[in-house]
């Protein structure tokens, strides 16, 4: 690849992080529902770095993006101070009580010099008059700004009950559209927030990234803090006329045996002798709080008819789901978790930020087993993307690839607690507890593999090479050597925004490695990774690898390290495509014509299917001899098989439908019916096809470009559900389904 930036599609990291650093934003954040604008305040403690001199004015650079700042101030410090810290981080302080230690920061009466800044058009520089290094430059420092309609870190759109709401939706410039910050990654800071809005009167409630429940103040402005170093991008703000529901209450908290009896856990080990190196920034990290779990209070927030869609089977699904995590990734970093069901134009599925978590409506709608392992993912989150995250924003597959990899771990431990806790279940979220004919965890695994494949075969297909790399800086920096102004590439491709190829490439490498040193062997590992080794700091793809051929010298020995992670680099990490033995393995017919029962229910529905691809069904779809309680994958896996015919008949289409119920099946199972209807021109269907486009806008891509390649009354479909969505829609999927529906020859060449 070249190392050339690409002003469109690379994103502009402008901070000078490594000269002088952030450690703490105090933020006061007015949200106008009206005018979709925030009025923002920050005080801002500034800690130098290197002791050049500039010998012109030294400049503090901060990101931001469509911000009016109006003022820049130095804040007069009163108290004597060794550290940055000490101004902030005073461990007897009380973060809880916003009058001693945020409120006097904002009085006016504190405010000495203005500064002088400059705004540009991705950055904001200060300088102080004759300073001209990072050490003569004032500590602490206020930002005055209003944000513009036009800045992507907020989404401003009606829920689903038509109220008032907005959130960050992870866009690609994070947060700074919304205040002035230190972007990259290895800027991590801790942070207050105190959040309001304009119109009190609405009943609106905010949730931020923090440590507790927020503390509401007479006139209603919602006071966060986090303690812990985080980078600016896992900053998360969400705001509506929501109900709240606790879902896993404080009080389960205490001990796991007011949970029942313990279940056995092989991959279970203490924790209490692991002590904290100190290899992160101070802050008071979960090792030294000590053991948190097994599971965290846990709320739902959202439109009231969603959360009490759902709020019964969370309540049973939710704390297993955080006692199996605990059992297999350890203690919990974070103190509790809040999960907020977004309006239906959220581009995407879920989204973790410490202790609050976003999900989208998908995930509620018709929930059931399948919905449910979305939450385990978001869950090992916590673990993999915010406690450990990557230097290297490119290298997603650190956060994503492991979560993809945990979630069925996590989500079959979650089953097996339930099992033991609830002897009156036979069956939860539409699965079996236990294993039975035609059903067992073990083939569940398998086949929940091969969606995996199949899923990454065909965006592999879909997918320009240079984008199925997980490293694609290969540990290397991208500079403009002009301007010296560091990129993440491909940072603000809007195409990416949709590829999952991170996700899976990463499953299978890291199941790869679990199947060579064995799972629990490998769970081992990962727990020593997040915790003694790297919580709280960030890492790059070469750190895991090291860590993982250096502790299994059974299986490889310590002289052969280097040479072991340039390989998995050469052909996994920096190398389109997949290796050959995952291919190998999946296309082998063994697996896929697999002789399992589970296998079996969805084949015999199809009795034909080894004439390849250019099979026909018509009328010869077995429905009587197959099943009817067949679980989400097993109907994945049917319609899979199904797309894979070259023609299928109407009356097939119908009798799948009266068997399946479509309308009532999570939209995973949806989409794929969507997809035959739009391959089979099932012209009755297409009010559902319209009401998926509608309701699950973060799915429906693919579709859009199944559908204008057909050119026919499918294209007209598409073109129309676009139009009326596109003022709600996320700014990026418009511009996806854009290129999709207005430039077919680019898109489907
Ligand atoms: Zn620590
Ligand atoms: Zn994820």
């Amino acid at each position: 690849m070249s190392d050339d930036v690409d002003e469109d599609n690379d994103l502009p990291l402008m901070a000078n992080a490594d000269e002088i650093r952030v450690r703490h934003y105090k933020l006061k954040l007015e949200f106008d529902f009206d005018t979709h604008r925030v009025k923002g305040s920050a005080i801002i403690f500034l800690q130098p770095l290197v002791a050049r001199d500039c010998q012109s004015d030294f400049e503090v650079i901060l990101d931001c993006r469509h911000l009016d700042v109006s003022s820049v101030q130095e804040v007069e410090v009163c108290q004597p101070f060794a550290k940055i810290e000490d101004l902030f981080l005073n461990e007897k302080a009380k973060w809880s009580d916003r009058q001693i230690l945020f409120d006097p920061w904002f009085d006016s009466s504190r405010t000495l010099d203005t500064l002088r800044f400059k705004l540009e058009p991705w950055c904001v520089r200060v300088t102080k008059a004759s300073v001209s290094t990072a050490f003569d430059f004032p500590r602490v420092i206020r930002f005055d700004w209003s944000t513009r309609p036009e800045g992507r870190s907020l989404l401003w759109r009606q829920d689903q009950n038509g109220s008032d709401s907005l959130f960050t939706p992870a866009a690609a410039v994070n947060n700074r559209s919304l205040f002035p910050c230190q972007e990259p990654p290895i800027a991590m800071a801790s942070w207050q927030c105190v959040a309001s809005t304009k119109q009190k009167n609405r009943g609106i409630k905010f949730f931020v990234t923090g440590d507790e429940d927020a503390v509401i103040s007479h006139d209603e402005e919602f006071y966060f803090y986090t303690q812990m170093v985080l980078p600016m991008s896992t900053f998360a703000v969400a705001a509506g006329r929501w109900t709240v529901e606790e879902i896993v209450s404080r009080h389960s908290n205490i001990s796991s045996d007011k949970l029942g009896p313990t279940v056995e856990m092989p991959m279970h080990s203490g924790y209490k002798e692991v002590q904290c190196r100190k290899k992160h920034d101070p802050y008071p990290c979960h090792i030294d709080r000590g053991d948190i779990g097994p599971t965290i209070p846990c709320r739902l927030i959202g439109p009231d008819n969603l959360v009490h869609q759902v709020r019964d089977q969370w309540k049973i699904y939710l704390p297993a789901c955080l006692e199996a995590a605990h059992s297999l990734l350890g203690p919990h970093p974070f103190k509790k978790l809040d999960i907020v069901i977004l309006p239906r134009s959220y581009s995407g599925l879920g989204l973790s930020s410490p202790s609050l978590m976003f999900v989208s409506q998908s995930v509620v709608l018709n929930c059931d087993g399948y919905n449910l392992i979305r939450l385990a993912h978001e869950v090992s989150h916590s673990w993999f993307g915010l406690v450990v995250g990557a230097l290297d924003w490119t290298e997603e597959w650190l956060s994503e690839g492991f979560a993809t990899f945990a979630e069925d771990h996590i989500h079959l431990a979650a089953m097996k607690i339930l099992k033991e806790r609830r002897p009156d279940r036979t069956h939860f979220g539409g699965y079996p507890l236990a294993d039975n004919d035609s059903f067992s965890w073990t083939e569940w695994s398998k086949c929940r593999a091969l969606i995996k494949y199949k899923t990454l075969a065909a965006e592999l297909e879909a997918t320009p090479e240079d984008q199925q790399v997980m490293r694609p800086m290969s540990g290397r920096e991208l500079r403009d050597p002009s301007t010296e102004i560091a990129y993440v590439k491909n940072g603000q491709n809007p195409e990416l925004a949709f590829t999952q190829v991170n996700y899976m490439k990463g499953y299978f490498l890291l199941r790869h490695f679990a199947s060579i040193v064995g799972l629990e062997r490998f769970f081992g590992l990962l727990r020593y990774y997040v915790h003694e080794l790297y919580h709280g700091c960030l890492v790059h793809s070469t750190d895991f690898l090291n860590l993982f051929f250096k502790s299994f010298p059974d299986h490889f020995p310590i002289g052969d390290r280097e040479r072991n992670v340039k390989k998995i680099c050469s052909e996994w990490l920096d190398t389109p495509r997949l290796p050959n033995c995952v291919i190998a393995e999946f296309e082998a017919a063994e697996t896929r014509t697999s002789t399992s029962n589970f296998m079996k229910a969805v084949q015999e529905a199809i009795p034909d299917r080894k004439r390849g691809r250019k099979r026909k069904m018509s009328g010869r779809f077995n429905s009587e001899t197959m099943s009817s309680c067949l679980v989400p994958e097993q109907i994945i896996l049917l319609l899979e098989e199904l797309l894979e015919c070259k023609t299928v008949g109407k009356s097939v289409l119908k009798e799948l439908d009266e068997k399946f119920s479509f309308k009532n099946q999570n939209a995973d199972v949806m989409h794929r019916w969507c997809e035959l209807i739009v391959k089979h021109n099932a012209v009755e269907h297409v009010p559902f096809l319209e009401s998926f486009l509608r309701e699950h806008q973060a799915m429906g891509i693919y579709l859009y470009a199944e559908m204008a390649m057909k050119r026919n009354v499918f294209q007209k479909v598409a073109l129309a559900v676009f139009e009326s969505l596109e003022k709600e829609m996320d700014p990026n999927t418009v511009v996806n389904v854009k290129s999709i529906l207005f430039e077919p020859s680019d898109q489907n060449k």
